[in-house]
């Protein structure tokens, strides 16, 4: 067979532990048996950020810029054990923090659904996305606790020294606490296009919410950019594609979200995400199940798996114990970044390819093959479960008999 043609290179992230061994397993096994491809190489390991001081992952970020298209395994984010087993020179800060800041993203994670394991809510027979502001309110806060009585004002001081503007938040007759939170115009508009984007790529509904009715300034202010937004540029192609735009409560979202058959974004706020995209994974199934997109308002995507390096599964690895841990995050994070590629490349080969093997990797879990994590929620429960590689191995298998 002739190999397929990836025309444009992709930005690979190499990362860490038990993922960057099965990161080299779905490279070798699934894709480069299929694909000619160019991959602009950065390797992550911690070990290599600490011998760069760091640079390897702007270089990375740097490369996304270029090349519009990368994938990402998942990398350790150093704590102080982290320095003592690795020897590192400092704690570096989150890979992902980083490559964020520099790509001025949103994430939005979807669960990867199959036939026999059953979402704890009944009604969700579609993937529900989220996609999460990540900037500002409570993450960006300041606060004091209120040691007695007195007066707590928010003042605003214009720079072209126009008139500061004050308001009084509370007379306090006693001990108490005091918050003061922001966001951003431009930050919000780039949030909007992020989730209209991702919402419009994939032909689904979108949902935003806010809690408007009490917060008439701030939370209104997320309304009115969104629905800017929506009208200005998004409006009629949504329409032309029979696509909504929803915007509701947040209150009404939820209770909304847990009658719903799924399939749609639900845009959340800083806070609401952080909460319901925890919520949404665990009702769905395995954090195994749940892929990951950085879409960023400049056309940048990075693809990834939304679980972490999955470290105890690693030591039993090195261990030289069997170990039974699931690669379809990963794979999917693949299959997603060449669909992204193949679609800004015009090449519906390299489209077609992913679908196949994200269908092959669907299929052979929904044919009793599968890991631990998942043995644990399936119905009907399968008497053994697949080694790491094994997996790996029967959706290659199964994509053998697709192509
Ligand atoms: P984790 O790697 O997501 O794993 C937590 C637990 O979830 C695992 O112990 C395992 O449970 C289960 N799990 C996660 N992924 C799985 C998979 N693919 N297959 C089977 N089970 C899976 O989180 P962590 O242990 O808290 O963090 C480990 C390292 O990852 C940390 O150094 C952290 O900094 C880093 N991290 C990186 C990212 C990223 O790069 N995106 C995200 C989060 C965390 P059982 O042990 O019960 O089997
Ligand atoms: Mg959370």
């Amino acid at each position: 067979m002739d190999k397929i043609k990836v025309s444009t290179p992709i930005v690979e992230i190499d990362g860490d532990e038990m993922t960057r061994i099965m990161w080299k397993m779905v490279k070798d096994k699934l894709l480069f048996p299929y694909l000619d491809m160019e991959l602009e190489y950065y390797d992550l390991h911690v070990s290599k950020r600490d011998e760069t001081d760091d640079r390897i992952t702007h270089d990375a970020a740097e490369a996304i810029k270029k090349h519009k298209v990368g994938v990402k395994c998942a990398t350790i984010t150093p704590d102080r054990k982290r320095v003592e087993e690795y020897n590192l020179k400092q704690m570096w800060k989150s890979p992902n923090g980083t490559i964020r800041a520099m790509l001025d993203g949103t994430i939005f994670r979807s669960p990867i659904l199959v036939d026999n394991v059953k979402p704890a809510v009944k009604s969700w027979t579609k993937p529900i996305a989220i996609g999460r502001h990540a900037y500002g309110d409570v993450y960006k806060n300041v606060e004091m606790r209120i040691p007695g009585p007195g007066k707590a004002e928010i003042v605003f001081t214009p720079d072209n020294g126009g008139e500061t503007r004050r308001m009084v938040v509370q007379q306090f007759d006693g001990p108490g606490i005091l918050q003061g939170i922001h966001n951003l115009d431009s930050s919000i508009t780039s949030f909007a296009q992020a989730c209209f984007t991702y919402a419009y790529d994939r032909k689904i509904d979108q949902w935003f919410s806010t809690k408007d009715t009490i917060s008439k300034t701030y939370d209104a202010r997320f309304r009115e950019i969104f629905a800017h937004e929506y009208e200005e540029n998004w409006k009629g192609k949504f329409e032309e594609a029979g696509l909504t735009y929803f915007f509701t409560l947040i209150d009404d979202a939820v209770a909304r979200v847990m009658k719903d058959t799924g399939g749609f974004l639900w845009a959340c706020k800083n806070y609401d995400g952080d909460v319901m995209s925890d919520m949404v994974a665990s009702a769905f199934g395995s954090l195994a199940m749940m892929t990951s997109v950085l879409v960023s308002p400049h056309g940048y995507f990075e693809y990834e798996a939304a679980h972490g390096t999955v470290q105890k599964h690693y030591y039993k690895h090195q261990a030289g114990e069997k170990t039974s841990t699931n690669s379809m995050a990963l794979i999917f994070a693949w299959t997603g970044c060449l669909k992204k590629r193949g679609e800004l490349d015009n090449t519906p080969d390299v489209v077609e390819f992913a679908k196949k093997l994200e269908e092959s990797a669907v299929e052979t879990i929904e044919s009793g093959i599968m890991t631990g994590d998942m043995t644990r929620i399936a119905e009907p429960k399968p008497e053994s479960h697949a080694g790491t590689e094994e997996f790996i191995d029967a959706i290659a298998a199964k994509l053998n008999t697709k192509l």
